[in-house]
């Protein structure tokens, strides 16, 4: 999840000290790699995954499931059998959040051409395999977006006891700092974000009432005044940046040909956000308890909520600074390129000075002095508004002209659904952009299905010119519906209505639109997911529709086809409802469970069950065509028979 420096982490008093030299060296930073490259083009498509991953272990005897925290040893014996001995390694693992996750990705990006959509599920399968192997008796890797119990007494193997009064990192209730990665970083941001929040962060989930549950359904804190007062009635109370990013995710990051069509992407792709990440919706759990919302975005935006009380407008303002109106985990607060200036109807706070320095124009013999357009200076100095969050003692005084630690510093801790990544310095990777909300699947058939999608939509949006934009605020109130209980089904909407009259999006190397009139109300109306994604008559033609319609154009060979059309066919049935999503699946799977009381408690032997079946339909030991689909393995393996005797 972001830059990993290596070295004595600063604390939150020291790292404030230095936020204002972090920021103008980032800047500096940034102008540096903007004029090496701004005007790079013909940049290949690449892409790649990323996926998270748990590793739990099962106690068979007394029927109980935990979270393993041996993440640091399985990454070291991975990467020592992977990357380190073979550079052209098939894949490649990273540490995460929690001390009992790891992250994969494919050990080179995929490429342009249709058949490496063929190649992704492999991919993704040759990761599980090989993360499993290294794992010991009775363990197993998990893509769970979150682990029912997290913070649950004896969730985690070896068992700990949270420590809230000593001085500790999260200072939690419920999650013990050993839980934490063991990498300086992640407990560093932890602590800091406390710090410099003036107080531990605050997440209420809302409880689903279930017949049996308690109303209201209120939890006490014995002796915990600071509980006591952050907790609210009928929502379950976290207290620990890991209830958040202890979560896993599936993202997708693509190089654009450019920067303009970088921006390009970066905006449309944030109108489809919300959609997706109801698609994937795969967390319905929380401390142990049924939730209403099945979504994670919203846990883990509190979860690193570092604003101050003045900042969150709970106190005057005092000294000079601002208001900020989100989390730095949240939706992004404007679109980049040019056909996107008119729909951007947020209140943008930045840092002045910051957005004045990247317009000035650029005088001969000063070249950093910059001449960036308005969108892109207002996007930089929006992200430039936060503090640093972690620094180390060792990597204060850096090369602004090779390095980039202290802009990816900045950066990496702005975890928005979408993010813009130049290039690092003298790299040959190109201008990028990261679709970052998808919940992760269960399995590697499910996460695939996501990720083609994806990708597939950023061919069809680059080919077609298509126009999915709509006022950001509209985006906003999407994603708030997004995480509701069954949004796929229940949700409604805004989505443009006509998305093939862009065609003026990429007219210049910023992207220059038509001259604008001010945005109908019409462009846009509420669409249910199945109306977005299958299409209506008469209303929207639909995502899939216009990919197949894509698909048939192009050269496929039958066994790619073949996958791809049964990608293509989860997300149809997902959207309209014939398949179920992980969550509405989890949620029945507790309900018809025999020990469940419908009073919204899951104990140690329910999510010993659900985490069984999890680990058995992953490992396709067992199927579910409520969630996947009659038999869907069959149909491909019969397909691509018939491809090879031919
Ligand atoms: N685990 C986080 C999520 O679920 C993302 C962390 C990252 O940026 O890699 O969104
Ligand atoms: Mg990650």
């Amino acid at each position: 999840m972001g830059l990993l420096s290596q070295g004595s982490p600063l604390s939150w008093e020291e790292t404030k000290r230095h936020a204002d030299h972090v920021r103008r060296h980032g800047i500096l930073q940034f102008l540096h790699i903007y004029h090496a490259v701004k005007d790079r083009h013909k940049d290949v498509l690449k892409w790649g995954d990323e996926v998270e991953y748990m590793l739990v272990s099962f106690d068979h005897e007394n029927k109980k499931v935990q979270l393993v925290l041996s993440g640091e040893e399985v990454l070291e014996t991975l990467q020592e059998k992977g990357e380190r001995t073979n550079p052209n390694h098939p894949t490649l693992w990273r540490p995460e959040y929690g001390s009992y996750m790891i992250e994969g990705t494919p050990g080179q990006p995929y490429g342009g051409t249709m058949s490496e959509f063929n190649t992704v599920e492999d991919n993704m399968r040759k990761r599980r395999e090989e993360a499993t192997s290294v794992l010991k008796k009775n363990q197993a890797l998990c893509t769970i977006t979150s682990f029912p119990r997290l913070g649950c007494p004896g969730f985690t193997l070896p068992e700990f006891k949270p420590n809230p009064v000593e001085g500790g990192a999260s200072k939690s209730l419920f999650f013990p700092d050993e839980a934490i990665n063991k990498h300086p970083r992640f407990s560093t941001l932890t602590r800091n974000i406390r710090h410099r929040r003036g107080e531990k962060v605050v997440i209420n989930v809302p409880i689903f009432k279930d017949k049996n549950t308690p109303s209201p359904f209120i939890e006490t804190f014995p002796g915990d005044d600071e509980a006591a007062k952050a907790s609210k009635p009928d929502h379950i109370y976290m207290d620990a940046m890991g209830f958040g990013m202890g979560n896993c995710c599936l993202q997708v990051t693509f190089q654009a040909c450019s920067i303009a069509e970088a921006r390009y992407l970066y905006d449309q792709l944030a109108t489809i956000c919300p959609i997706v990440m109801a698609l994937s919706a795969a967390s319905p759990f929380y401390r142990g308890y049924v939730s209403d919302i099945d979504c994670r975005w919203g846990v883990i935006s509190a979860s690193v909520d570092d604003r101050t009380r003045e900042e969150r407008g709970l106190e005057p303002l005092k000294n000079n600074n601002y208001r900020i109106s989100k989390s730095r985990y949240d939706s992004i607060d404007s679109y980049l390129s040019e056909c996107g200036e008119k729909y951007n109807d947020i209140d943008l706070t930045i840092d002045k000075e910051i957005y004045k320095q990247l317009l000035q124009e650029v005088s001969p013999g000063c070249p950093l002095s910059a001449g960036i357009d308005h969108l892109l200076a207002q996007h930089v100095a929006h992200l430039f508004i936060r503090d640093p969050l972690t620094l180390f003692a060792e990597k204060i005084h850096l090369d602004d002209a090779n390095e980039s630690d202290h802009f990816e510093n900045i950066q990496s801790t702005n975890w928005q659904t979408m993010r813009f990544k130049p290039p690092p310095p003298n790299s040959d990777i190109g201008w990028r952009v990261e679709f970052r909300p998808m919940e992760v699947q269960l399995t590697d058939f499910e996460n695939s299905a996501y990720v083609v999608f994806v990708v597939l939509l950023t061919r069809v949006i680059l080919s077609y010119k298509l126009d999915f934009l709509i006022p950001l605020s509209k985006v906003d109130e999407n994603m708030k519906v997004a995480q509701k209980r069954d949004a796929v089904l229940q949700g409604m909407f805004y989505f443009r209505k006509d998305i093939c009259k862009g065609g003026n999006a990429m007219v210049d190397g910023r992207g220059k639109a038509q001259p604008s009139t001010e945005p109908a109300a019409e462009e846009y109306a509420l669409m249910s997911i199945d109306t977005i994604i299958n299409g209506k008559e008469g209303v929207f033609p639909g995502l899939i529709p216009i990919l197949n319609s894509y698909l048939e154009n192009m050269e496929v060979d039958v066994d790619t086809r073949c996958s791809i059309l049964n990608y293509l066919k989860l997300i149809k049935k997902r959207a309209s409802g014939e398949l179920m999503t992980v969550a509405r699946w989890m949620r029945e799977f507790i309900a018809n469970h025999p020990d469940y009381k419908h009073d919204s408690v899951i104990t140690d032997q329910m999510n010993y069950s659900l985490i069984s079946k999890c680990n058995q339909i992953a490992n396709e030991l067992c199927e579910c065509p409520e969630l996947l689909g009659p038999a869907f393995r069959k149909v491909k393996y019969s397909g691509s028979k018939t491809g090879s005797s031919n």
